[in-house]
């Protein structure tokens, strides 16, 4: 009886699985962008705007959805993205950004819609699943690692610490040790944090190029030895050295970290939006600025159809159909800008697509930003007019700030040595750190947002 019982439970699964494959589509949406791009507050916006349409007139298929509503995910094993921490966090008495991103996390979000056209009485209503996968871009980035002996990775990434001034402490470090004595775990740890905090402070000065992405987002693997090594100048290494042990940990890292990641989270994507902090790196400066069009071609070149099951020997890959670039963030300027602000991801997206040789899904670039934190105003400054934008700064006070204008051209940030100028967005720029504003939304709306409707529209608009 228990056989019989188990077997019918265990076919009711299998149908279960085949009703949803065949009736109630799934649409899994990836997405990511290096730490503090967005990734959290995007998330949450566009859940809480896709739950309530109030506020999504660009969504084309808001009008048909009868019902939206959350659901248990589909893998147990996956953490929550914690939805409702994260919209409390930002639309609570005392609004605070949320918790940013530091692993992947998951969310189910299901639509009921009215089929169109006149049998759209008839059949009843659709079925369709949302799974919102946000994951780290420095993961992402790691792939590269993949094609990389440790030598070859070592070589690029001493050169990079040499060519950015927040190297020095750790190239210092490594020329007081010597790599052909035996392997001894202290000075692999002293060695391995100095290059974790090299890092670290490359990537908060705007750098975005800074792999293995673990050392940055470690996950639950902080303090691993699979996290313990740093890149070594080439060089003959005996058995038992350190050189010796390093390289082993980066192959560790690319088998037991990299892989799993790409095989179980990155393989099934249908859709992904990539966001990117552009006003942030504009605003550090033209180094910060061509890492980060570096980085696009190098995020681009991980969605080339097929590429990731070629390196991983994975079978099955989905074929990611539409990929969005979107610079957040965009409430830190005036409208008035954002045209400007498209035009150089419009270009550098272009940009990447050519240096990563990309073909395949489609692409489109725009700005946005996923809770608006400002309003706009006019203001008169020494018998100008300036375009300004005002909000509540950290110290809880309102202010209005211009922070400069974006050229219209947008050779001029991405070419700058050819054009002259350097230097965009000026010093206000840096103290634009706004609060959420405090909400008080009808019933229906979701939060404030910039052409959040039509970045949903463009990533899902067409599977609903
Ligand atoms: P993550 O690391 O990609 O998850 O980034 P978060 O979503 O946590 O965002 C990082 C920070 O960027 C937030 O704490 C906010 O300060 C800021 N931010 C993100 N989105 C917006 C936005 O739409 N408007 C404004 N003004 N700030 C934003």
């Amino acid at each position: 009886n228990d056989i019989a019982d188990r077997i019918f439970r265990g076919v009711e699964t299998v149908q279960d699985g085949v009703h949803e494959a065949l009736f109630e589509p799934v649409i899994r949406l990836g997405v990511t962008g290096l730490s503090r791009a967005g990734k959290t507050v995007f998330i949450t916006s566009l859940v809480a705007n896709l739950l309530d349409r109030g506020r999504m007139p660009q969504f084309g298929p808001g009008t048909a959805i009868t019902a939206a509503y959350l659901q248990p995910q589909p893998d147990d094993t996956v953490p929550r993205f914690d939805y409702e921490s994260h919209l409390s966090a930002l639309s609570g008495p005392e609004p605070h950004w949320p918790e940013s991103t530091r692993a992947v996390s998951e969310l189910r979000l299901s639509f009921k819609i009215r089929p169109a056209g006149l049998l759209g009485g008839l059949t009843g209503l659709r079925t369709v699943h949302l799974d919102i996968v946000d994951y780290p871009g420095e993961w992402l980035l790691d792939l590269g690692l993949m094609e990389k002996s440790y030598a070859e990775w070592s070589a690029e990434a001493l050169e990079a610490a040499g060519a950015r001034s927040e190297g020095a402490s750790f190239l210092e470090a490594l020329a007081a040790v010597d790599a052909t004595e035996k392997h001894a775990e202290p000075v692999a740890k002293t060695l391995s944090q100095s290059f974790t905090a090299y890092l670290q402070s490359a990537r908060a000065n705007g750098y975005s190029d800074c792999t293995p992405g673990r050392f940055l987002l470690p996950g639950e693997l902080d303090g691993s030895p699979v996290l313990t090594f740093a890149p070594l100048p080439a060089g003959e290494a005996p058995r038992g050295s350190l050189h010796r042990e390093f390289e082993r940990r980066f192959e560790a890292y690319k088998r037991e970290v990299v892989k799993p990641f790409f095989r179980d989270h990155f393989s099934r994507i249908d859709r992904q939006i990539v966001l990117v902090d552009a006003l942030g790196a504009i605003h550090a400066g033209p180094k910060a600025v061509e890492d980060l069009r570096r980085t696009m071609a190098d995020i681009l070149a991980a969605f080339r159809p097929g590429r990731v099951g070629r390196i991983m020997s994975l079978l099955g890959q989905h074929k990611v159909e539409k990929i969005l670039f979107a610079a957040t963030k965009a409430d830190h300027i005036h409208h008035s800008q954002h045209p400007r602000l498209t035009a150089i991801m419009e270009a550098m997206l272009r940009e990447a697509r050519d240096r990563a040789d990309f073909a395949g899904a489609s692409t489109m670039a725009m700005s946005l930003a996923a809770l608006r934190a400002t309003v706009e105003e006019t203001m008169e400054h020494e018998g100008q007019s300036l375009d300004v934008v005002r909000g509540t700064t950290e110290t809880g006070k309102q202010a209005a700030f211009y922070p400069g204008e974006l050229p219209e051209d947008p050779s001029h940030i991405l070419s700058p040595a050819r054009k002259g100028a350097d230097k965009w967005l000026d010093g206000s720029y840096e103290v634009m750190k706004f609060r959420p504003a405090k909400l008080t939304l009808r019933p229906g709306e979701g939060p404030p947002h910039i052409r959040l409707d039509r970045a949903a529209e463009f990533l899902i608009g067409d599977k609903l």
